[in-house]
């Protein structure tokens, strides 16, 4: 009978934030299955929790990745764990996840802190529609074809982003998304200097040139504005109706015509034909 994947979420700072069925999974799973097993090991010594440990990390997890599977098809139940907050979000995992599901394994994800969740729910942005877009690309065409792909997003996005590259992203972002776009800055979350910056991409580019940021951030921006449907002048369906007049139409047959021409209601565009002279 094989045994069962945990995704075991750990704190993002607080570590009063460890649940109590996290520290028992931790406490009951045969392994552990760690990003970095020096950060982890720090965790299992505040719990005063002792067990076998594997790093599991991008560029083991290939390799890695099958050795785990092997050993709970063998009966025995992992727990895995990034360096903070869930698994498999912008950290080791969704790759095991899909081995796992694939060998047939039960995984059982328990919920937990994670950066992005915590930011958009104290952002100040929509949440009732929103995006996770994890962190951009340090290529740059793969970089602006992401940005550019998401011009027209109405849904809110969320983005990670390291502090050493947060201003250059936020200037991408501005011209991306224009410099009237508001963002919520989310900073050290869950810590002793936890922080929500509610401005706007312009504001924003200017105040991290003035200052460089410092600690965690979680970019949380509001979605495009709704398009709305291209209103044409007045003065257009009136030159288009005394055109057709001219031509030789009636005025009720220049009407529907210029009605069906522009895409207007009828009434809209007779209204607009009654200002104009006999
Ligand atoms: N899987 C993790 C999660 O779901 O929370 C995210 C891991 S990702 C490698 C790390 C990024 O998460 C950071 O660069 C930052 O954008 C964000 N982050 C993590 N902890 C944070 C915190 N305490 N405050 C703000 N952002 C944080």
């Amino acid at each position: 009978m094989p045994g069962t994947l945990y995704l075991v979420p750990t704190p993002i700072g607080n570590l009063g934030d460890i649940s109590v069925r996290c520290r028992e999974t931790l406490e009951n799973a045969d392994f552990i299955a760690a990003e970095d097993t020096r950060v982890t090991l720090k965790l299992l010594n505040h719990l005063g929790i002792k067990k076998s440990l594997v790093s599991y990390y991008e560029h083991n997890k290939a390799f890695k990745g099958e050795k785990i599977v092997d050993r709970i098809l063998a009966g025995e139940t992992c727990a895995l764990v990034s360096d903070a907050g869930s698994p498999a979000i912008s950290d080791p995992g969704e790759d095991l996840v899909k081995q796992c599901a694939e060998a047939g394994i039960t995984v059982c994800a328990i919920p937990g802190p994670c950066a992005a969740i915590t930011a958009l729910s104290i952002s100040g942005q929509a949440t009732g529609r929103f995006c996770f877009e994890g962190f951009l690309s340090t290529a740059k065409k793969s970089r602006r074809e992401h940005l550019d792909s998401l011009k027209k997003e109405q849904r809110t996005m969320i983005f990670y982003e390291a502090p050493h590259k947060l201003l250059n992203t936020l200037e991408d972002l501005r011209d991306a998304f224009g410099a009237d776009r508001s963002i919520s800055l989310c900073r050290e979350l869950t810590k002793l200097h936890e922080e929500v910056v509610l401005t706007t991409l312009g504001e924003a580019v200017q105040r991290y040139t003035e200052t460089p940021p410092k600690g965690e951030f979680v970019l949380v921006i509001a979605g495009a504005p709704q398009e709305t449907t291209e209103v044409v002048p007045e003065a257009d369906a009136a030159a288009r109706v005394a055109q057709l007049i001219e031509a030789g139409l009636s005025r009720k047959d220049a009407v529907k015509q210029a009605a069906q021409e522009l895409n207007l209601p009828k009434n809209t565009v007779y209204e607009i034909a009654l200002k104009i002279p006999e």
